[in-house]
């Protein structure tokens, strides 16, 4: 299947190093990934809001594997916190565990992280843990609740439908108050730990939606799919939920049309914006996700190539 193959090649240091270097490759990632730099996440971040949007932003890292690079990764964070703060963004973080050292100590891990949650409690602001694959959701849960419990209630996490699992995780949230995104997930995972046919992600995506939107704390859906979207809505309308007990949230350059159109129907919508050079594995998920998305690589790097002058009208 093409998405397992995209995803595979996600996780390939040679196609990383290809891709990376293909003529074209990073204006394709611009549309995707605001920029490389914190400057360039800030003003996108800026733009958003003035757009009426909420942000959060994601320096983009993964599968890290030294403390040098974990901690720098964390230094970042520390930075675009103090970034929104000053100049008072109506935003807040997303990260990785895999970029914060987790796959190299647990307890580096600790206590390389909470430096960022400390930094963004004092901001009075929330942070984000991604979810990554299976190999990790129980140590992320884990990790999550062990903070939660030292009082870093600032912190959410993120639950996929496709996880046979996730009902269990959506009850254990719910009864702590902990906030959390549902998305339907992003890797590729064995049938023993996740659905595979889109119509149980959906009917599991739908049943969780209202599970979080009735017992759980300010939710986020997570998704571009108008029939989640249309879900949400139905079940908040039918059930009196107000429209500020939870936002949609959707991913920077995709469906900017429904962003707009549900920003303006008075439902909070918050933006992911990656930023960062690390972009590569997230742009291989966005082709998973939508391989005619390839189809903006192929054109980009056509353009740069002898055969530029068809896309030139010359
Ligand atoms: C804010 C946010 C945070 C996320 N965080 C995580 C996370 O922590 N862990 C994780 O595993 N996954 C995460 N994801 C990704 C998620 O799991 C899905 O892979 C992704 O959102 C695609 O699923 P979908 O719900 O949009 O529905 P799909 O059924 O995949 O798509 C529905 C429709 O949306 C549009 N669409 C979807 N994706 C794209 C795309 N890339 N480009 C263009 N159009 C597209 C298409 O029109 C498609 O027909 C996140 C997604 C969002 C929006």
């Amino acid at each position: 299947m093409l998405r397992d193959f995209l995803i595979m090649l996600s996780e390939s240091s040679l196609a990383r190093s290809f891709t990376m270097h293909a003529p074209g490759a990073r204006s394709v990632a611009r549309r995707f990934v605001a920029g490389e730099t914190i400057e360039e996440g800030i003003a996108t971040a800026r733009a958003l809001n003035r757009a009426g949007m909420k942000v959060t932003l994601d320096y983009l890292g993964e599968s890290v594997s030294s403390r040098e690079e974990a901690r720098e990764a964390a230094d970042t964070y520390l930075r675009v916190i103090d970034r929104i703060a000053a100049e008072k963004l109506d935003a807040n973080v997303s990260l990785k565990l895999t970029q914060m050292g987790q796959d190299i100590d647990e307890e580096f891990l600790h206590e390389n992280v909470t430096r960022v949650f400390a930094r963004a409690r004092e901001n009075d602001m929330f942070v984000r843990l991604d979810m990554e694959s299976s190999a990790y959701t129980q140590r992320t849960i884990d990790f999550f609740r062990r903070a939660w419990d030292e009082g870093y209630t600032n912190i959410g996490i993120v639950l996929q439908a496709y996880m046979r699992r996730s009902e269990q995780d959506v009850k254990l949230a719910n009864e702590l108050g902990a906030r959390v995104r549902l998305c339907k997930g992003a890797y590729v995972e064995p049938a023993e730990v996740a659905y595979q046919a889109k119509t149980e992600v959906d009917a599991n995506f739908v049943a969780l939606m209202k599970m979080l939107l009735s017992d759980g704390t300010y939710p986020a859906i997570a998704t571009h799919d108008e029939k989640m979207i249309n879900a949400t809505r139905a079940w908040a309308d039918s059930h009196q939920i107000p429209k500020d007990a939870f936002e949609f949230q959707m991913l920077y350059g995709v469906r900017r049309d429904l962003q707009e159109q549900l920003q303006r129907a008075g439902y909070t919508v918050r933006v992911y914006v990656p930023f960062g050079v690390a972009w590569y594995p997230y742009l291989m998920r966005r082709m998973a996700e939508r391989p005619a998305n390839m189809f903006f690589i192929v054109k980009a790097v056509l353009k740069e190539s002898p055969l530029g002058f068809m896309f030139n009208g010359r």
